[in-house]
């Protein structure tokens, strides 16, 4: 066992750790690297914070439950509409053609006036949105004709691609591995609920409403010499609520009421559009009316990690808020004999093997925020010894060197392997040698740092 003489050994090292860059970009891949590293995580659900709700009446309270949560801790809340116009499905009460050329070529800017009609609202971080936010969404669970609920997805162990719990059909479609797929739940709900439209409560609902576009068009059609508007009636074909939620904390992240209807805009034609006198025109639209929560707090780049005794680190804190430059981060350290944490999160090992939580806080409208990462202080090698100095093989012959390290509990055991000579002997990354001709050559193990070798002679023999 040596300790490695840098400058003697220097320019082995940068060529063997760049064959070895060159084998494992080429041969493996970076998508079979993450797969590997996609194995080793092991799953472990979290408890939702409120039990999962599942026959309708528990999800519609559960999704009015989630909204006056969101009333009262008031994240930045957003909220817009969107009106638009499927033109394939513009008709005419006369079957004029050009009453319906007008009606296709209109259709873009009776988008615009209408959305010009529907304000955006915004909620700063900390300020009230009752005034445009429903308390709820004011349905019983009889107004309900179906929900779809997405909460599970599948976890595939070969390619780490995630999989549509729905769109599974028995094998990954991505590498197509049979075995090895994991059904896990999603850190968020997404929630669909189908609701009858002719059902009694839907008018009373917390959907966007008829008369706020009926007067966006009234007040249209009064300005125009060539029409007047007299009435609209919408024929609601399907209505959805689509709610997306972190089961964890019960923190709504979008809420859209979207509808599909047929309009029909009733119509009285003057001036050079006379001979169309009454008219009406049907036509399909979506009004789309959703709301985006943006919910303050600090997340950590990492929640677990390894570090060598000796070698530093630096975790980053990521705050969500009105101005993140202005808030101070307060770091941690639960045990300050194993590893330190500064101001800026840069970590600092001691003498101490072991684990401490390291937390980031910072506090933003009177609340504190924080994040933590486990952080597992380990055990250096402090030399690598070989289980031979010296072997004898016949050509064609292999033998596995095992790597030995000093301490015995070293956690990072990881090593690169070379030869001298791969005329002679090759040896793969697994220390498995090779005699491929006659002569003497000398194989090396190295350290992942770098910093200890050890060697054995190979005498190859015809
Ligand atoms: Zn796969």
């Amino acid at each position: 066992m040596k300790k490695l003489d840098f400058k003697k050994h220097l320019y082995k090292i940068v060529v063997t750790v760049l064959i070895i860059f060159f084998i494992g970009g080429v041969g493996m891949g970076a998508a079979n690297i993450l797969a590997i590293e996609g194995v080793r995580e092991l799953y472990t659900p979290d408890e939702p914070l409120t039990p999962l709700p599942e026959t309708n009446e528990e999800i519609t309270s559960y999704a009015d439950m989630i909204i006056t949560k969101a009333l009262n801790e008031k994240p930045l809340t957003q909220s817009k509409e969107k009106y638009s116009i499927d033109t394939d499905s513009i008709e005419n009460s006369l079957d004029n053609n050009r009453l319906n050329c007008a009606a296709v070529m209109a259709a873009d800017e009776i988008e615009n006036i209408i959305e010009s009609g529907y304000e955006e609202k915004t909620a700063g971080y900390g300020e009230s949105s009752a005034s445009f936010l429903p308390a709820g969404l004011m349905l019983s669970s009889g107004d309900i004709e179906s929900i779809d609920f997405k909460r599970m997805y599948y976890k595939c162990s070969m390619c780490a691609d995630s999989i549509d719990y729905e769109d599974f059909d028995e094998k990954c479609p991505k590498c197509g591995n049979l075995n090895s797929l994991e059904l896990r739940y999603s850190d968020n709900y997404e929630i669909t609920l189908h609701i009858k439209p002719d059902s009694a409560s839907f008018k009373n609902s917390s959907f966007p409403k008829t008369e706020k576009l009926e007067s966006v068009f009234a007040q249209n059609a009064s300005s125009t010499p060539y029409y007047t508007f007299k009435y609209l009636e919408k024929d609601i074909k399907t209505a959805d609520i689509y709610i997306k939620v972190n089961r964890l904390t019960d923190k709504i992240e979008t809420l859209r009421f979207e509808t599909v209807a047929q309009n029909t805009l009733n119509l009285y034609f003057d001036n050079e559009y006379s001979e169309l006198n009454d008219a009406s025109v049907k036509y399909i639209a979506k009004d789309k009316l959703e709301y985006t929560f943006t919910w303050p707090g600090l997340k950590l780049n990492s929640n677990e990690k390894t570090i060598e005794l000796g070698s530093t680190e630096v975790l980053k804190a990521t705050l969500t808020c009105d101005d993140p430059v202005k808030y101070d981060v307060v770091w941690s350290s639960s045990d300050e004999n194993t590893v330190t944490v500064d101001e800026e999160g840069y970590l600092k090992t001691h003498k101490v093997f072991g684990d401490s939580v390291i937390t980031a806080k910072f506090v933003f409208n009177g609340k504190e925020y924080s994040d933590t990462c486990l952080i597992h202080v380990g055990v250096p090698a402090e030399g690598v010894d070989l289980d031979k100095g010296r072997i004898k093989l016949n050509t064609g012959d292999s033998y596995t060197l095992t790597a030995e390290f000093d301490p015995s509990d070293t956690t990072n055991t990881k090593c690169f392997w070379f030869t001298e000579n791969e005329k002679i002997a090759e040896i793969d990354q697994s220390g498995k040698i090779t005699a491929k001709g006659k002569g003497k050559t000398t194989v090396y193990v190295i350290t992942d740092d770098g910093n200890y070798y050890s060697s054995c002679k190979v005498e190859v023999n015809k």
